[in-house]
This record gives structure tokens, C-alpha cells and sequence, in this order.
């Protein structure tokens, strides 16, 4: 195959992907697909560290399907990249079962994402599923051998783990994994509309690429600003105004961002102003994720097969790794092919 360098990235199928997802990761997918040999994985058992409940599971095809036809819509070719889905490539979890030796419990106690989720979700214990997460993804970087992580700030943690496993695994067996980097998205963290510090699925408060024009608007017209501003001639803050942060990220007009942030700051524009051309610039911006999506919708079967053909190259590459790792611990002393 190529000499390029590798990318693993993800998602977990629990939904539609939103604008946070993109400049978190997406973005930085489809400007390295040609540099890189690309694979996206969908992480359906990372799923399953939050979500156990059979009604909830039996939307698991369903958002799978969605994840796939979101990574596709913003450009991320299946022709140049490869699409595979994480519990079609059982070596995963082999391999996950030999990291788990190499991290203590504290250490995962301590990756600080693992308290976020469990006080957003409500969790008062986590399930040993929950506490090795990293490790699990760390088994999924590494089983196709990646160079390089496209993720969204909150992930760093967990890509810290996976540098200390391939470190650990590395020291005691012999190099045979590659330490990857995490690269994070020119918006690290996209905050919600509501003003909250994170865009997420489960704080309800996020804007979709597969969300149509009208939706838009209104979710714009909703979105928090400056709560200090109660009239348009009150002089407003530009800086980590939500309206703003979403201007610089979406709207490639920067004269009429600019316009708008200095009217703003003097008091000379209306909230209804600054929302409207941010939802026009939004829009703008989804269209051709929107017609992509279409043409792809209109293909049948084209996920599933994206995902089976992607999915036996991933379980090549990952019964590889797994051969390299068990040669260089002595777990192969019975000759296999
Ligand atoms: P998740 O849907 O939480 O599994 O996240 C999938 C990817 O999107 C990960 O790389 C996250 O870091 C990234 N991501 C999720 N939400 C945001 C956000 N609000 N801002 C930036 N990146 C995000």
C-alpha cells in the first residue's frame, strides 16, 4: 500500500454531526486526505460506554448511517479514504485486551473527560467499559498503525493515553507502534448556541450539517449574545460572544465581520442584524454539504458498502499489528501463517 503517513479519526454513532464536529475534526479530515492514507472510524463500541438500554441501541443503525452520510457530505471521499466500522474489526478488542495490562486504574481515573461525562450524563460509577475508553481508543489509533489524530480539544486527554501505552508497549517489547500526534481543529472547542462552553448532541444545543435553511435561522435567531446588551445602542462584547466565535469560524466575509464587530462594539447594530447574515453565512456554508448529502441519500446500499469494503481493509491492517505485537512479546510460540 502507500508510504504515506497515517490519520485515524472517529465518531461514536449516537447522532447527527454539528458545526463542533466539524471545526473540531472534520475540517482538518478533509484537508489531509491527500497528504495522509485517512481512515474514519465509527466507533459503535465506544458507543456502548454510555448507552447500554436496548431502545436506545436499536438506533444504532440508524445513526450510524448518519455519521457516515455526515463524513461524506463534507467531502471525505471514499475512494481515497477508508470508512470502517469499529466492531467489524474484532482485532480491536484484542488488541484493547493487551493495552489494558500496560495502564494502571488511577491513571485512567484521572483523565478528566471521564469526570465531564460522568457528571453530564448523571453516571455515579463507571463501568469498567467507561474507565478504559482511552485504552480503547488508543487499541483503535494504533491498530491501523496511525501517525497522526485530527480531534477536538476535549479528546487531547485521551490521545495522552495513547502516546503512554504505545511508550509502555514500545519500552518493554521493542518499537513496534508509532507514538501519534493529536492534531486539534482551528476552533478547538466550538460553544453552543446557547453560550455554553461545548457544542454537544446531548446538551441540545447545536447546529447540524444536515440541518435545513429554516432550522437555521430560527436556531440562530435563538442564539445567546451579550447579555448585558438590551438595546441595539448599548455598546456590546465582541469576544467570546457566541454570535462572533461563530462569524469568524463560518462567515469567509471578514469586511462585513469586521463591520459588524466594530458597529457592535459602538452600539450601532442590532442583535437581529448580526444573527441574520450569520444565519445567511451559515447556510451558505452548508449548502454543498447539503447537495452532497442528497446525491449520496439517493444512492442505495452506499453506506453499507462503503463500510464492508473499508472494514476488511481495517481488519487486515489491524490482524497485521496484532501479528507485530504478539512477535515482539512472545505470545506466538505456536508457528500461525
Ligand atoms: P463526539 O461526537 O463527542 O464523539 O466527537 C467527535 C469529534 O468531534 C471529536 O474529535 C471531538 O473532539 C469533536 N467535537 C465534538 N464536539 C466539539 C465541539 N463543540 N468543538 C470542537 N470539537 C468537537
Amino acid at each position: 500500500m502507500s508510504e504515506k503517513l497515517r490519520i485515524l479519526t472517529g465518531d461514536r454513532p449516537t447522532g447527527k454531526l454539528h458545526l463542533g464536529n466539524f471545526v473540531g475534526t472534520l475540517a482538518n479530515r478533509v484537508k489531509l486526505q491527500d497528504e495522509y492514507d485517512c481512515f474514519f472510524l465509527v466507533a459503535d463500541l465506544h458507543m456502548l460506554t454510555t448507552r447500554t438500554e436496548l431502545e436506545r441501541l436499536q438506533q444504532t443503525g440508524e445513526n450510524i448511517r448518519e455519521v457516515v452520510l455526515d463524513n461524506l457530505s463534507v467531502g471525505i471521499d471514499p475512494d481515497r479514504s477508508t470508512y470502517m466500522l469499529q466492531s467489524l474489526v474484532p482485532a480491536i478488542a484484542e488488541i484493547q485486551l493487551i493495552f489494558s495490562m500496560l495502564v494502571t486504574v488511577p491513571r485512567l481515573q484521572r483523565v478528566p473527560t471521564l469526570k465531564e461525562v460522568m457528571q453530564d450524563l448523571e453516571i455515579e460509577q463507571p463501568s469498567v467499559g467507561l474507565l478504559s475508553y482511552p485504552v480503547l481508543q488508543a487499541a483503535d489509533i494504533l491498530c491501523v498503525r496511525a501517525n497522526l489524530v485530527p480531534v477536538g480539544k476535549d479528546q487531547a486527554s485521551h490521545l495522552e493515553v495513547t502516546r503512554e501505552v504505545a511508550r509502555r508497549f514500545n519500552h518493554l517489547y521493542g518499537e513496534v507502534l508509532p507514538e501519534p500526534d493529536t492534531l486539534i481543529g482551528e476552533v478547538p472547542t466550538l460553544v453552543g448556541t446557547d453560550g455554553q462552553a461545548k457544542m454537544s448532541k446531548s446538551l441540545d444545543n447545536a447546529i447540524y450539517l444536515s440541518d435545513d435553511p429554516k432550522t437555521v435561522e430560527q436556531k440562530v435567531r435563538g442564539m445567546y449574545t451579550d447579555p448585558n446588551r438590551v438595546r441595539a445602542d448599548i455598546p456590546g462584547r465582541v469576544e467570546g460572544n457566541p454570535v462572533f466565535i461563530y462569524h469568524d469560524a463560518f462567515n469567509p466575509n471578514v469586511d462585513e465581520v469586521n463591520d459588524l464587530k466594530e458597529r457592535y462594539l459602538q452600539g450601532k447594530v442590532g442583535d437581529v442584524e448580526v444573527k441574520k447574515k450569520l444565519a445567511a453565512a451559515i447556510n451558505a456554508f452548508l449548502e454543498p454539504i447539503r447537495e452532497r448529502r442528497a446525491m449520496f441519500e439517493r444512492t442505495s446500499r452506499v453506506v453499507e458498502e462503503i463500510l464492508i469494503a473499508g472494514s476488511e481493509r481495517g481488519q487486515r491492517e489491524a490482524a497485521e499489528t496484532l501479528r507485530m505485537m504478539k512477535d515482539a512479546m512472545g505470545l506466538r510460540f505456536i508457528s500461525q501463517q
